[in-house]
């Protein structure tokens, strides 16, 4: 289009006489303000697409005391604003498992069901839930002796019993066999002086 043209500039330079006052006719709307209204301002939330009219100095102290979120609260304020920041759009992909999806394509084995609520990996990393230990492997214990390992086993033990789970068991076949809680029987009198040999022997290790 040739804007340099008679046609164009006739349509230009006459306006109509219903055509509204042209914007820059406006005076400036502060009270008592007699300066023409050159600058617009936003009305605000809630009046998107409307604006005041002031002078230079009207607009200038209007910007600088004008707060969008006038009326909104903090939380709802932090959401639109963190909102603005990723676009508008969810982060993820709704209904994909970052996890699963994860752990399929590095070819690792399938996620548990319960990786839905970790969706970091912070957990399996760590191997919590009966994912393979990569990071910290069990600790060793000691070995210990084949006599120790014969006094664990006449107490219904193995080599990762601990003192306490000693401690315990001892008080139950005790409490088990002893002729006392049997009626006076003594039939169980030589399996109890292997318990109380066997617990002995422990306890000369340090075990209980
Ligand atoms: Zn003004």
């Amino acid at each position: 289009m040739d804007l340099n043209s008679r046609l164009f500039d006739s349509i230009r330079i006459k306006p109509t006489c219903d055509e509204p006052k042209a914007a820059d006719a406006a005076g400036c709307e502060t009270p008592g303000c007699k300066l023409a209204g050159l600058y617009r301002a936003p009305k605000g939330r809630k009046a998107e697409g409307q604006y005041w009219r002031f002078c230079i100095d009207h607009v200038r102290a209007y910007n600088a005391t004008y707060n969008y979120f006038d009326g909104m609260n903090d939380a709802a304020v932090q959401a639109y604003q963190k909102d603005a920041v990723i676009g508008h759009r969810p982060t993820w992909a709704m209904g994909v498992n970052p996890a699963t999806r994860a752990s399929k394509a590095d070819g690792g084995e399938p996620a548990r069901d319960w990786a839905y609520v970790d969706p970091l990996g912070i957990l399996r990393a760590e191997g919590v839930g009966g994912t393979k230990r990569r990071a910290a492997p069990e600790p060793v214990r000691p070995r210990h002796s084949a006599k120790i390992l014969r006094a664990l086993d006449v107490l219904g033990l193995d080599e990762t019993a601990d003192t306490a789970a000693i401690k315990a068991q001892y008080k139950v076949l005790v409490k088990r066999f002893h002729p006392d809680a049997n009626g006076g029987d003594r039939s169980f009198e030589e399996r109890l002086r292997d318990i109380i040999k066997a617990h002995d022997t422990l306890r000369a290790a340090g075990l209980c």
